[in-house]
């Protein structure tokens, strides 16, 4: 009897992708266990394996209906005794998946995710790999506590700080603030330092499905088209340059939004926080803050907007919202 017992999510992705005749492009179609007899050398791991052949979707195609069942399915394999838990999936919307899967795990087993970048077409196609890599990271005590965490190229990244960084490279997942968690050499994981607290938001959904808009500031922007988001949603995310700025003509957008909806400044850098108290002019961030914003601090904006849209899902007010951010945000 094997010691570990990992349960195993296919999605889809490029890493499940071969040629459709029809159309002469790779489209998802294998299985979870075509994907697993890739991999021979899993059989030396002393690893239980229960594999659930789950979507085959591009990554792009998986919704919050997708991400709900997935939390709830994972939640039962954890309850039924597995140590760690594999999703395999399109690379595309990992960084936003593995986020949304940490907020919604308390629980201390690691939950990984991988993909592939080059597909099983390929010369060095690198799913096999990552499937191994992933398999023994969720099954490593030393991921313990970890939640949810993304393996990609033999590096282990945190959910909360990674990004897809290249369109194409093997190695195109990074977490430009922090660097990864660790890494996998000669089969074991190896930590780089002690794991950060991580904060949940488990809880029960009210089943209420948000509608949350992430809008960039973007050059010369005359706020028309923000304006005409902000009416459409239930919550908004302001993906503003630097530290949290925005052209002057979003600000009375932004504040009359902030009265009837929760309204996130979140930077659209990717890398580095939204200050909260250094620039004074109007649409700095300062100013908007002033007027009601919710600063998303380090989240970048697209795990910003999937904290509001779950945290909208819960029925939170505006200041709860708020307050959840301020813990998750530091
Ligand atoms: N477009 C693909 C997807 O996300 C890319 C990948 O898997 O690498 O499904």
């Amino acid at each position: 009897m094997a010691t570990r017992t990992v349960a195993i999510f296919s999605l889809g992705g490029t890493i499940a992708m071969t040629t459709d005749p029809a159309t002469g492009g790779v489209v998802p179609a294998l299985s979870a266990h075509e994907l697993l007899a890739a991999v021979p050398a899993l059989r030396d791991l002393d690893v239980e394996l229960r594999v659930h052949d789950f979507r085959r979707l591009p990554g792009a195609s998986l919704g919050f209906d997708d991400l709900d069942a997935l939390s709830d399915a994972l939640a039962e394999a954890f309850r039924t005794g597995c140590d760690g838990a594999v999703v395999t999936q399109g690379t595309d919307t990992i960084e936003e998946t593995a986020y949304l899967l940490d907020l919604r795990h308390p629980g201390e087993q690691p939950i990984v995710v991988t993909g592939a970048m080059r597909n099983p077409t390929l010369p060095g196609a690198d799913g096999p790999a990552n499937v191994h890599a992933a398999v023994i990271a969720a099954a490593a005590p030393e991921l313990t506590g970890a939640g949810a965490v993304v393996v990609l190229g033999d590096e282990i990244h945190a959910a909360r700080h990674v990004r897809k960084s290249h369109s194409t490279s093997p190695a195109a997942f990074t977490s430009p603030a922090t660097g990864p968690l660790g890494g996998l050499y000669e089969g074991r994981v190896h930590l780089h330092g002690p794991l950060a607290p991580r904060t949940t938001f488990a809880g029960p959904s009210t089943g209420r499905a948000a509608r949350v808009g992430l809008y960039t500031a973007t050059l010369g922007d005359d706020g028309t088209l923000l304006a005409a988001m902000a009416e459409a949603c239930d919550g908004l995310v302001i993906a503003a340059f630097g530290v949290g700025h925005v052209p002057e003509g979003f600000v009375g957008i932004l504040e009359r939004a902030a009265t009837r909806i929760p309204v996130v400044l979140a930077g659209r850098i990717g890398n580095g926080p939204v200050l909260q108290g250094t620039y004074g002019f109007p649409g700095s961030e300062r100013d908007l803050l002033s007027r009601g914003l919710i600063r998303a601090g380090h989240l970048d904006g697209y795990k910003a907007r999937l904290l509001l849209h779950h945290l909208l899902g819960q029925g939170r007010s505006t200041a709860e919202i708020a307050a959840s951010f301020g813990t998750e945000a530091h």
